[in-house]
């Protein structure tokens, strides 16, 4: 603990946890390349604390980062050859606060969200964080103060990351690090769930996509009180993970004849109340469309690629909300804690595979190419 950025501190460290001078990060170079190298420490400032990252999780949304881009904006560009390092979900230990943080202590096992808003645009005072309309401008003369973990800011795809207070949720002893990771996952359905309306006991709810968000979307739906829940995909096993999360029915959708006339036979002619769709295809998000009641609302939790042509006039015709979600928005990730730290449903189902640091690439090849039936693989960078 002897260098300069140590020195210089203003915050608080300790003993326990010693704070070298580099750590081993993994850097985005061009599109799919990816380069492990030794990387400075940023301490933290006001309202800041250093983690050590204990688990990180790889989303979907990582890969598209890696190879496309979007929606990761560094330096108000593109993320390539910026020494920028992906990764949004993870926990870890806080190893020093940031001047004046008293909100947490070191040695603290947390878990974190991805936003931190700016805290003074429009959307931010009306709590919509995620909606910020300074995203990505936190660099240079521009500086606004937004930060999205592995977006416009460093990830966790590292040993160590700063973050802001208002991202951090407390672990109980209990939690393993590697189910904590995946409270971010299910605060992105609860927000989905909650800004559907919220009061959804008793009524119906379809989950299109069995990937992560889709699971837990279905665990969250029947911890809040929903029935049915239905979900529908396409590979057995992670329906089969679906019905161990408490969805009252599956479909494979490969095996069913007309799926809109499958939903209907099991919530009644009218359609289900509320979809969460969360596959992101031109098929889904119609089947969406034609399953829902008059009414009743769609929560958009995947986006497709490209723009698709979808059937407006049912939409309007029928009073069907649509709208899409950004991620875990409005603390949502401390309600989805509330539930896991209860025990009412097993995020641990869809963890499927474990690496080290080192082992990245072999990591976001089993989550792409769902190698072995992967869902949801995690990296332990002190492994
Ligand atoms: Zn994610
Ligand atoms: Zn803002």
């Amino acid at each position: 603990m002897d260098y300069e950025g140590v020195k210089e501190f203003k915050g608080t460290i300790s003993d326990a946890y010693p704070i070298p001078k580099t750590m081993k990060a993994w850097i985005l170079g061009d599109p799919d390349q990816l380069t492990l190298v030794e990387k400075p420490i940023e301490m933290p400032k006001k309202a800041e604390v250093l983690l050590r990252i204990d688990a990180v999780a790889i989303c979907a949304t990582d890969l598209d980062v890696i190879s496309y881009g979007p929606p990761a904006m560094i330096e108000g560009g593109l993320p390539f050859n910026k020494q920028f390092t992906p990764g949004h979900e993870y926990m870890g230990t806080v190893v020093a606060l940031g001047p004046s943080v008293d909100e947490f202590k070191i040695g603290e096992r947390v878990t974190v969200e991805i936003h931190s808003g700016c805290g003074q645009c429009k959307r931010c005072r009306m709590g919509m964080y995620t909606s910020c309309h300074n995203y990505g401008l936190n660099y240079g003369k521009v500086d606004k103060g937004h930060r999205a973990n592995g977006f416009t800011t460093d990830g966790g795809f590292k040993q160590y990351a700063v973050n802001n207070i208002n991202t951090l949720i407390k672990v109980p002893d209990k939690m393993s690090d590697e189910e904590a990771t995946l409270v971010v996952t299910a605060g992105t359905s609860m927000y989905g769930l909650t800004e559907l309306g919220g009061l959804i006991a008793g009524e119906s709810v379809v989950v299109i996509g069995p990937g992560p968000i889709g699971l837990l979307g279905v665990a969250v739906a029947k911890a809040l009180g929903a029935g049915p829940v239905t979900l529908i995909g396409t590979r057995d096993d992670r329906l089969n993970i679906g019905k161990r999360l408490g969805a009252d029915y599956i479909l494979n959708v490969k095996k069913e004849k007309d799926i809109v006339t499958s939903i209907k036979n099991i919530v009644g002619q009218n359609g289900a109340d509320y979809v969460l769709e969360c596959a992101g295809t031109e098929q889904a998000l119609n089947d969406a469309i034609m399953m829902t009641n008059r009414g009743g609302k769609i929560c958009l939790a995947a986006f497709p690629h490209e723009p698709i042509k979808i059937n407006i006039p049912h939409l309007v015709i029928n009073n069907i909300y649509m709208y899409g979600i950004r991620g875990e928005g409005k603390s949502a990730t401390h309600r989805a804690m509330a539930f896991m730290s209860e025990g009412r449903f097993d995020a641990k189902l869809v963890h499927t595979h474990t690496f080290n640091l080192e082992e990245l690439p072999k990591a976001l090849k089993h989550a792409r190419e769902r190698i072995d039936g992967a869902i949801k693989v995690v990296i332990k960078p002190w492994a």
